[in-house]
């Protein structure tokens, strides 16, 4: 394979990859290759359409995209307009369906009353302490400390322990931070100001980024088999697992990883809503998902088949595609060094989720590329 010619090389074409060589390509005219291990773009956020039912579906689950960014809106929507999809998720817990994150409906629910915002307040906060956390620094820690154990153990734990394999009280409090817990009705997921799917699904907008003059990609190609070939001049933008990059000098990082069980159902709606978790531990899975949900701007009245996912996490074993970095206290030890590492690198940034380790989401990746793109 030929190599010459290319000043900078991105590998991964995840958005972190993609948006360094769009904007290299339109801003600065530069000639830019990317090398992708997969046989598509988008990386993890991949998304295709179905052909026989015109479902966009999301190969590696469920991706909203949420942001309060002027810059990273403005910056995607040039290349896609999206559609006004709001994120709600349910939760089955014994048998009956609750909405998460947990707000006002679903304390009410739990607790069989009609509380009013400042009794649901006091509630949890009664609940909190007569947990006697006396240092809040775990996951559980925070959480229990915040809506006490009986939410706790509905809602979180068994999810929890299903997706990391980690006790709450050994993981970083970080993860469950990302979750609000709402004293009102609010029943969305997000808060931000932004949200919503690409009206033609998040393949148009990797479509509409490789299109940029000067952008070369080639799929199939696993860096690690070629990079000895590239160009010594040349400036690499590494986004896959920084670990490996460094071929697990420091030792490995622990990551998870997803697998997904299709299912084309006969039915025209399966679940009525996009995303059901399952907070019981009895159910292997953590989470289902049906994509017809993501577009109500489409009319799937007469639609006959549904395609749905049920997703299970499970450990990334070495070299294989990791999904969520976990970030244990030994991790952070490990990533330092590595980070320390790339620092001395002469030509090569690392980045994105895998690069970075570090548990980002579309818009925030986006963001640290467009900053980067700025800074070089
Ligand atoms: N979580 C939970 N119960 C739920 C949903 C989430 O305990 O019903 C916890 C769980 O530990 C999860 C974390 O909150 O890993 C973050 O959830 P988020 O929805 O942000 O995860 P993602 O969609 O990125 O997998």
């Amino acid at each position: 394979m030929e190599f010459s010619g290319f000043k900078y090389i991105v590998v991964g074409a995840g958005f972190w990859g993609l948006t360094l060589a769009e904007r290299l390509a339109t801003i600065r005219k530069e000639k830019v290759l990317i090398l992708e291990a997969k046989n598509h773009p988008g990386g993890n956020c991949y998304s295709y359409l179905d052909r026989e039912t015109n479902i966009e579906v999301h190969q590696y689950g469920s991706h909203i995209f949420h942001t309060n960014n002027d810059r990273v809106w403005n910056y995607i929507n040039q290349f896609s307009g999206f559609n006004n999809y709001r994120h709600k998720v349910l939760t089955k817990y014994k048998n009956e369906v609750y909405s998460m994150p947990i707000n006002l409906m679903t304390i009410n629910q739990f607790y069989k009353k009609n509380l009013t915002p400042a009794e649901a307040k006091w509630l949890l906060q009664t609940e909190g302490s007569a947990a006697q956390i006396k240092v809040v620094q775990s996951f559980e820690d925070v959480i229990v400390s915040q809506i006490g154990y009986p939410l706790y153990e509905a809602f979180i734990k068994g999810y929890t322990v299903k997706q990391w394999d980690q006790d709450p009280k050994n993981l970083p409090a970080y993860i469950i931070k990302r979750l609000p817990v709402r004293y009102d009705y609010n029943l969305n997921y997000f808060d931000d100001r932004y949200q919503g799917i690409p009206g033609l699904g998040y393949g148009e907008i990797f479509n509409q980024m490789l299109k940029r003059p000067g952008i070369e990609i080639r799929y199939n190609v696993d860096y690690f088999d070629i990079r000895d070939q590239l160009p010594r001049e040349a400036i690499i933008f590494y986004s896959g697992p920084i670990d490996k990059y460094f071929d697990y000098c420091y030792g490995e990082l622990s990551w998870r990883s997803l697998t997904f069980k299709e299912e084309t159902v006969p039915l025209n709606d399966f679940q009525g809503t996009s995303v059901m978790n399952f907070a019981d531990m009895e159910n292997p899975y953590t989470r289902c998902h049906e994509f017809r949900h993501y577009h109500p701007e489409i009319d799937f009245s007469n639609l006959t088949k549904t395609i749905i996912f049920y997703e299970k996490s499970k450990e990334t074993k070495k070299g294989e595609v990791p999904y969520y970095p976990i970030g244990m206290k030994k991790d952070k030890e490990i990533y330092e060094k590595y980070k320390a590492k790339a620092q001395t690198l002469k030509n090569v940034y690392l980045g994105g989720r895998l690069g970075e380790y570090a548990y980002m989401d579309m818009h925030q990746v986006i963001l640290k590329a467009l900053d980067l793109f700025a800074q070089i």
